[in-house]
């Protein structure tokens, strides 16, 4: 079968297995890609943290020396509302060309083109000259990875151990100045959500003057954080986007292409989204006290420091107080070595004179954990899509009517199949 057919076949077959997160159920799904994969002669392992809930290695070794390098892929998804969907979302209808359902996107159609690639070299008789190939298909990416990729990297390190990984993030291709770029996620942004607090004095709501309404201080502070602008913060990935862009920095980029710069902006700096607000519990009562939920993110290897230094910027010093509720650093890999050079290699042949944009993920993803476990491998995020670009792509996931053209499927298939034959030649 051609790889293309292969791989939205799996895909289909995917879909049809409901992996909601929470709970989760990925056994059923782990089991028929490990019957593909035992079959073509890989090495496989279930590894579970959670009952019912297992995470998948699979090997093909190799010669003695040389890099291990995984391919990685969730095959939890997110949730579904079936009344906004044009289709039944765990269907995985063929539909106009394209694969329909939960997870076609992220990252069912990754898993397959992953799995289909790896099938169709192992059925040839192709195995590692050096080195050693992986798939590491996880459970529970979408709650946190604490029985997926996270609890993998800590537990098992020595099965899961990687030089090299590919995994999701980027690969959609876009337009800017007449050039073509498809996007390889080198990074993940770090995640400091806090609450911001600020006090008054109780008093009766039918005379306004009599308290002191913490409500109200609320009201600046929202405007400050209005724009949902960045502030730039210098950075090896940030020059490198740039520079692979030929823009100068954010005001160029927004004059030559604002749809692109709201996507890109928020790459380049810590970005404070206010989301959630609390105060009085009675109508009649000035509140003496109120509470603002912000989602700050800050890029990769910065932490507190800088979210702090931000928020002052913004806000000013006085008149508020900050708590952090969650603090993750972000992580991200050199910008430039041999993956990169493979991924340029493959774009050139499918796509001559496209180029490559180094992007940091704004959210997370679970390269982050072998980042973490193993400080020389190399993470990047790349699944080539150019029958639907950024644009297109972008509202799809973890939205209504998620879907994929084939022909995504099968330049992804051969991406992967380009990757392992050369980077374990
Ligand atoms: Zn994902």
């Amino acid at each position: 079968m051609d790889l293309q057919e292969r791989t939205t076949e799996i895909l289909q077959r995917l879909i049809r297995f409901n992996t909601v997160n929470p709970p989760g159920n990925e056994a059923a799904a782990q089991e028929y890609l490990r019957e593909l994969l035992e079959t073509a002669g890989f090495e496989c392992e279930l590894l579970e943290a959670a009952p019912g809930r297992p995470n998948q290695v699979a090997r093909l070794r190799g010669g003695p020396d040389g890099p291990s390098l995984v391919l990685l892929g969730h095959v939890d998804t997110v949730l579904a509302n079936p009344a906004e969907w044009r289709v039944d979302p765990w269907s995985g209808e063929l539909r106009e060309g394209c694969v329909w359902g939960r997870g076609a996107v992220d990252m069912k159609s990754q898993v397959a083109a992953e799995v289909a690639a790896v099938l169709d070299l192992a059925e040839r008789g192709w195995r590692p000259e050096s080195g050693e190939l992986k798939l590491v298909l996880t459970a529970d990416e979408e709650a946190g990875a604490e029985f997926g990729a996270k609890w993998l990297c800590e537990r098992h390190p020595d099965k899961v151990r990687a030089d090299l990984v590919v995994n999701e993030g980027a690969g959609e291709v876009f337009e800017f100045g007449g050039r073509r770029f498809y996007g390889v996620c080198v990074g993940e942004k770090g995640v400091f959500r806090f609450t911001l607090t600020t006090e008054g004095r109780a008093g009766h709501a039918s005379i306004p003057r009599i308290g002191d309404n913490a409500l109200v201080k609320m009201a600046p502070i929202l405007e400050a954080l209005r724009d949902g602008r960045p502030a730039p913060q210098p950075s090896p990935e940030t020059d490198a986007l740039m520079r692979a862009l030929g823009v100068e920095g954010v005001e160029a980029l927004e004059q030559a292409e604002p749809g692109l710069a709201v996507l890109l902006e928020p790459l380049l700096g810590v970005t404070l989204t206010p989301t959630m607000i609390s105060a009085s519990e009675k109508i009649n009562v000035i509140p003496s006290r109120a509470e603002l939920k912000v989602d700050c993110r800050v890029p990769p290897g910065l932490g507190e420091e800088t979210a702090l230094e931000c928020i002052r910027g913004r806000l000013g010093e006085n008149g508020y107080s900050v708590r952090f509720d969650e603090q993750v650093i972000g992580n991200s890999s050199p910008t430039e070595g041999v993956l990169m050079e493979a991924i340029r290699d493959f774009v050139q042949s499918e796509d001559p004179g496209a180029e490559l944009a180094p992007v940091v993920l704004p959210g997370f993803s679970d390269s982050r954990w072998f980042r973490d476990a193993f400080p020389d491998c190399v993470a990047y995020g790349f699944f080539p899509q150019r029958a639907m670009d950024l644009f297109e792509v972008m509202p799809l996931v973890h939205g209504a009517d998620e879907r994929i053209p084939v022909e995504d499927l099968g330049l992804a298939a051969r991406a992967y199949g380009a990757l392992v034959e050369r980077l374990l030649a």
